[in-house]
C-alpha cells in the first residue's frame, strides 16, 4: 500500500545523512513505529536515490539488511523512504554516546556474526555496499545488527557509471580500492567489503579509528599512507585483544585481496563461530543498555521539509 506523508507523526530525529534527515515516525492508525528518511532530492542526488530504493527493493527478505517498506508520497512529490526503525541507532552513535569505551569482545563477536551474515545476503544478489562502516550498522534493543545505507552501494552486472567510482568513504577503503582510485585499476568489490568490515569492527574494538593515531583528523595523504603501507596488526600487538579476535581482524585487513578471506569462510571463524550466540547477543544487548544522550522527542511533529520533486 502507499503511504502518505500525512500517514504519520514524527517522533524525533534519528540521525542526519548526506542526503537528508531519517526521523522516528509513527503510523497514526495503527501506531507502529517506522524511520523515514528523507532525502533531499535535488537533480545532483536524484540518480543516487534511485538506485538506492533500486537496491533495497532487491533486499526484501534479508534478515541482516534494515528492510525497507515502501516510498510514501508527499504532497511536493519529494522523497521519503520508510525503514524498518532500528532504536538504537549506529554503531558509531553508539561508541559517542558512550564517550568511546569500546565495545566488550563477546558484544563484538554478536555484530561481527550478523554483518557478516547481512553481507553473504547482499553479495548472494550480487550486490556490493562499498561504504561499510560503523554509522551504517544499525542495532536494536534486541540485540539485532542490520547493514544500512544503500546511497552508494551498487549492483553489479548493469552498466556501470564511471562517476560512480569515486564514492564512499575513503578511510574504510581496502588498500586495493584506493589504487582504483588513483591507477584505475580493476579490484574485487567483494574483497572490499570485507576489508571496510574488518576495518569497522576493530574500530569498535579501539573505541577509534584504528589506522590513525587517536584525534588525528583523517586527510588523504595520512590515510593512504596508513591504508597502504601500515599494518593493522600493529594495532592490535599481542595482548591487546584475545588471540581469537586478533586472528580474525589479521583475516580482514589482509592487505593482498587474495589472501584475505571471504565473507563464507569468517561465519566459520572461531571468533564467530566460536562465541555462544545468545550469550553474544546478550552481551550486545546489555552494552545498549545505557541510553543516557538519546535524541530528545520532538515536543510537536515538525513540518517535514519542503524540497523539490523527484519521480522515481
Ligand atoms: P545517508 O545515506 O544520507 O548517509 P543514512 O542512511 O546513513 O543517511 O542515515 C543517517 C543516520 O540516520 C544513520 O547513521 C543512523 O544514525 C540514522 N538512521 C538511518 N536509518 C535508520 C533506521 N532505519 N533506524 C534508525 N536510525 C537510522
Amino acid at each position: 500500500p502507499d503511504f502518505l506523508l500525512s500517514d504519520f507523526n514524527t517522533l524525533r530525529v534519528l540521525g542526519h545523512g548526506n542526503g537528508g534527515t531519517v526521523y522516528e515516525v509513527r503510523h497514526r492508525r495503527t501506531a507502529a513505529v517506522f524511520a523515514l528518511k528523507m532525502v533531499r532530492a535535488d537533480v545532483s542526488l536524484r540518480h543516487q536515490v534511485q538506485r538506492e530504493v533500486d537496491i533495497l527493493r532487491r533486499t526484501v527478505g534479508c534478515r541482516h539488511v534494515v528492510r525497507f517498506h515502501s516510498l510514501v508520497r508527499t504532497p511536493s512529490a519529494d522523497v521519503a523512504l520508510l525503514l524498518e526503525n532500528m532504536d538504537r541507532g549506529s554503531t558509531d552513535a553508539l561508541l559517542r554516546r558512550r564517550g568511546r569505551r569500546p565495545f566488550p569482545e563477546l558484544a563484538l563477536a554478536a555484530v561481527a556474526r550478523q554483518a557478516l551474515l547481512g553481507l553473504a545476503e547482499l553479495h548472494s544478489r550480487q550486490i556490493v555496499h562499498r561504504d561499510i562502516k560503523p554509522a551504517n550498522l544499525l542495532v536494536n534493543s534486541a540485540g539485532e545488527v542490520k547493514i544500512a545505507d544503500f546511497g552508494v552501494g551498487k549492483v553489479l552486472l548493469r552498466s556501470l557509471d564511471p562517476c560512480d567510482s569515486y564514492v564512499g568513504t575513503c578511510a574504510y577503503m581496502s588498500p586495493e580500492r584506493l589504487d582504483s582510485v588513483t591507477y584505475g585499476a580493476d579490484y574485487d568489490p567483494y574483497a572490499a567489503d570485507v576489508w571496510s568490515l574488518g576495518l569497522a569492527v576493530l574500530e569498535l574494538h579501539q573505541g577509534h579509528f584504528p589506522l590513525l593515531p587517536e584525534g588525528v583528523p583523517p586527510d588523504w595523504a595520512a590515510l593512504m599512507v596508513a591504508i597502504c603501507l601500515g599494518e593493522a596488526k600493529g594495532v592490535l600487538p599481542e595482548g591487546a585483544a584475545s588471540d581469537e579476535f586478533r586472528a580474525f581482524i589479521d583475516c580482514c585487513l589482509r592487505k593482498e585481496s587474495g589472501k584475505r578471506w571471504s565473507v563464507a569462510e569468517l561465519l566459520g571463524h572461531p571468533f564467530v563461530s566460536g562465541a555462544d550466540r545468545d550469550e553474544s547477543k546478550q552481551a550486545l544487548r546489555d552494552f545498549l543498555q545505557d541510553n543516557s544522550d538519546e535524541s530528545p522527542v520532538l515536543k510537536e511533529p515538525r513540518k517535514l521539509g519542503q524540497i523539490p520533486p523527484i519521480s522515481i
